[in-house]
């Protein structure tokens, strides 16, 4: 009887440290979430609070719903004691189920932080990238700047980026004095910075394989670069992996042949028209996309 006594005095300490462990994990979380928002709060210029939010928030959500997930895990451990007192058996068996919910509460979390935030981000991070700039010096309020607009205030090599759409810059005017103001954000498509003029327009121009993989030997693959600026070229050596058996081949040189675009699923093109009203196009190849887009008037 003795043994069973002091297990219960276990179980007994088992659910305080539970439940302080319970209240701790939520509070570290929702410090987490108050000192997040206070340093939001704390940056003055909306282009920096832009690149805050966009680099930490949602490392710091999903960090958040781990804390949480542990929490219920936690809690949990704490379910039904009277139940457990009567044999250790319960005790791992609700150990057990405790890790699960706890893991599907952390994992299901992040899912949505991963999948269904970005979305929600994406307003938040508008809201401050299309917040009206204030010109330091004058206190004036600064004008953003349409496409066509500001392309006198670019250089070539930033209008070069802009042409491959590797970055994007916003141009803010104060009409009073001329005053402007440059923010440069990520664009939609990637490009290397390119090491003759320092402008991030390196792009793919071709792919060439040198040596076809075969099931025995690994290939190999040269990949062309071109600056879409200062027309500099660069060349890199690449690896194909050995091919998994003969039916596999053709597809896997159709995809290196294909290049970076066998990556992409789907190209979908939005046309909005002077009155306002949107054409959606869905495409599944690139080039069919770039067709539809030259032949649409
Ligand atoms: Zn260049």
């Amino acid at each position: 009887m003795s043994d069973n006594s002091s297990y219960v005095h276990f179980i007994e300490i088992w659910s305080i440290v539970m439940i302080y462990g319970t209240i701790a994990l939520l509070i570290i979380g929702l410090v987490l979430a108050i000192v997040h928002n206070i340093k939001i709060s704390s940056i003055k210029d909306f282009k920096q609070k832009y690149e805050y939010i966009n680099k930490n928030e949602i490392n710091r959500y999903k960090s958040i719903y781990i804390l949480l997930g542990i929490a219920v895990a936690f809690f949990s451990n704490t379910y039904d004691n009277e139940t457990v007192m009567l044999s250790y058996v319960w005790f791992f068996v609700r150990f057990f189920i405790a890790m699960c919910v706890g893991t599907l509460v952390g994992y299901v979390s992040i899912l949505i932080v991963k999948y269904y935030y970005p979305g929600k981000m994406q307003k938040k991070l508008d809201k401050w990238r299309y917040m009206p700039r204030i010109n330091p010096k004058t206190g004036n309020k600064m004008k953003l700047l349409s496409e066509e607009e500001e392309d006198v205030h670019l250089d070539e090599g930033m209008q070069a980026e802009e042409n491959v759409f590797s970055v994007d810059y916003d141009v803010w005017i104060d009409e009073q004095t001329n005053d402007v103001k440059i923010e440069k954000y990520e664009g939609y498509m990637k490009a290397l910075v390119c090491g003759s003029c320092g402008f991030q327009t390196l792009k793919i121009k071709n792919e060439e394989i040198i040596e076809p993989a075969t099931e025995d030997n690994e290939g190999e693959l040269l990949k062309h670069y071109e600056c879409a600026y200062c027309k500099s070229v660069r060349t890199t050596a690449h690896i194909i992996s050995r091919l998994a058996n003969n039916d596999n081949e053709e597809y896997i040189r159709n995809k290196v042949m294909a290049g970076k675009v066998n990556t992409i699923a789907g190209v979908k093109v939005q046309i909005i028209s002077a009155d306002g009203n949107i054409e959606t196009f869905d495409f599944q190849k690139v080039d069919q996309a770039e067709n539809f887009l030259r032949e649409y008037k």
